[in-house]
């Protein structure tokens, strides 16, 4: 048996990191068994549904690297099969029509609640042996209801829950088609899942109350069961469901804050499953030790921190090259021109270590594009009348310096102990001057990439200022 998986969001807004964990779970369970992942867009909600939305999750399956085997399918080019099934169980009597009006079910909710029951819809269009039906009304077309079973339960062995059982008694006769024939959520599901002959379906658990119904629409279609596995949410670190308003939620956000997309996925892969100690790992790695059984039953909470901490990870192990392409906008964005200065990817080969995102990279890497002078303070404290008569006298040790880290080295160490003082009194006003800033690494590394006359001019301006 081949293995068949889904993700199936609902184009209804940007692609959430729960949706992305889903198609993460789901994708790499097909991958490890040699299976087939499918894309589905489930946007039949056409209030809700927009086509910018579909590209926004387009759009980020593409940017975390989730590739799918089949679809994008679209449930509402899928009408006419809907349409077709709906048929079909009226005619074999595992669905009906029922004419009922909205004061009618008001009416029925009112008396159930009168009575303190759950409200609930009262059988009466549902054909039985021996039961004389209403005779429908004129004009009024009506909703197609799936004919639940009465008595018995539905249970199934969640991969993730455990085994879950819910009394059909607890279950309405479901609305699958509306008056106008357009079929309803659940049913749609159970249709495309059916038709794409999904074997395990990887969801979020608020799914976990459809799952019953689903099965016995499954069930009286004659369709093979799909094994369940519901996920446990992403709370915030406040423990409360994440929220657009509140929390950082769609992909988007992440890639705007500079997160690689390995390092995304790799954080996600986290949230509920793991793999003894391990916290960084490739997408390989994943996939290898991927199984829905060390999937924990219980929400866990989204820790920016650690998140920050594996997208370092991963900076580090990136190739140089690959990072500079990707900080390249966030460079362009602080005004800098990464082509007048030294190979952003040697620059980043000496920053990465030390900042956990792509942000602070090109925030660090600013000072090789473009000269600002010390702030105020900074210049207070580090450039002050002494300092500028060392540095003048430093201007000339570079000028006819040999323009390499080591040889850099050498010169600095030599020219601190001709002036008889330590280390920071040199290092200090040499990066303010020069970088504008005195959180740089190792300043002789700083001064070889940024090359002779850049380091020059840039002295001359700051002693001229
Ligand atoms: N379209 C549903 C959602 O976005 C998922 C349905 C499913 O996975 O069965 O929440």
């Amino acid at each position: 048996m081949t293995v068949r998986t889904r993700f199936a969001p609902s184009p209804t807004g940007l692609l959430h990191i729960g949706g992305v964990r889903t198609a993460l779970f789901s994708w790499a369970y097909a991958r490890k068994r040699q299976g087939v992942f499918v894309l589905r867009i489930e946007d039949t909600d056409l209030e809700r549904s927009t086509p910018e939305s579909v590209q926004a999750i387009l759009d980020g399956m593409h940017w975390v690297g989730l590739d799918y085997d089949e679809g994008p399918f679209y449930q509402m080019q899928r009408m006419d099969r809907y349409k077709e099934v709906i048929q079909r169980m009226l005619a074999d009597g595992t669905a009906y029509h029922c004419y009922c009006s909205r004061e009618e079910l008001d009416a029925m909710r009112a008396e159930a609640e009168a009575r303190g029951e759950k409200p609930r819809y009262d059988r009466r269009w549902r054909p039985e042996r021996g039961k004389t039906l209403p005779q429908p009304p004129a004009g009024v077309d009506p909703v197609v209801r799936f004919r639940n079973p009465l008595d018995g339960a539905v249970a199934w062995d969640d991969a993730v829950k455990g085994r879950i059982e819910i009394a059909n008694e607890e279950l309405d006769d479901l609305i699958i088609a509306r008056p106008d024939g357009t079929p309803t959520y659940n049913f749609c599901v159970v249709v495309d899942d059916w038709d794409m002959a999904i074997t395990h379906v990887i969801r979020g658990d608020d799914h976990v109350n459809n799952t019953p119904r689903q099965i016995n629409i499954l069930a009286a279609l004659g369709a093979p069961l799909p094994v369940y596995g519901h996920l446990p949410m992403i709370l915030n670190a406040d423990g409360q469901k994440m929220s657009k308003r509140r929390d950082a939620v769609s992909v988007v956000d992440y890639s705007e804050q500079g997160i690689l997309p390995e390092a995304l996925l790799n954080y996600l892969a986290r949230l509920g499953w793991g793999h003894g100690d391990d916290e960084f790992f490739t997408l390989g790695q994943f996939v290898d030790w991927f199984d829905l059984e060390q999937v924990s039953p219980s929400p866990s909470r989204f820790d920016r921190d650690k998140m920050l901490w594996i997208n370092q990870q991963h900076m580090k192990a990136a190739d140089d090259a690959r990072l500079a392409a990707l900080t390249l906008p966030f460079l362009a964005r602080l005004g800098c021109d990464a082509g007048q200065g030294p190979a952003l990817a040697e620059v980043i080969a000496l920053l990465k270590e030390r900042v956990t995102n792509l942000v602070d990279l090109a925030a660090q890497a600013t000072y090789f594009y473009r000269h600002d002078a010390a702030p105020a303070e900074l210049a207070a404290q580090h450039l002050g009348e002494e300092s500028r008569a060392r540095l003048g006298r430093f201007k000339d040790v570079l000028a006819a310096a040999e323009w390499n880290p080591e040889a850099l080295s050498a010169a600095i160490k030599a020219f601190v102990a001709a002036e008889g003082v330590k280390m920071p009194l040199v290092g200090m006003p040499l990066r303010a001057a020069v970088c504008g800033t005195t959180q740089t690494p190792s300043i002789d590394k700083v001064l070889a990439l940024l090359g002779r006359e850049t380091v020059l001019a840039r002295l001359t301006a700051t002693l001229a200022g």
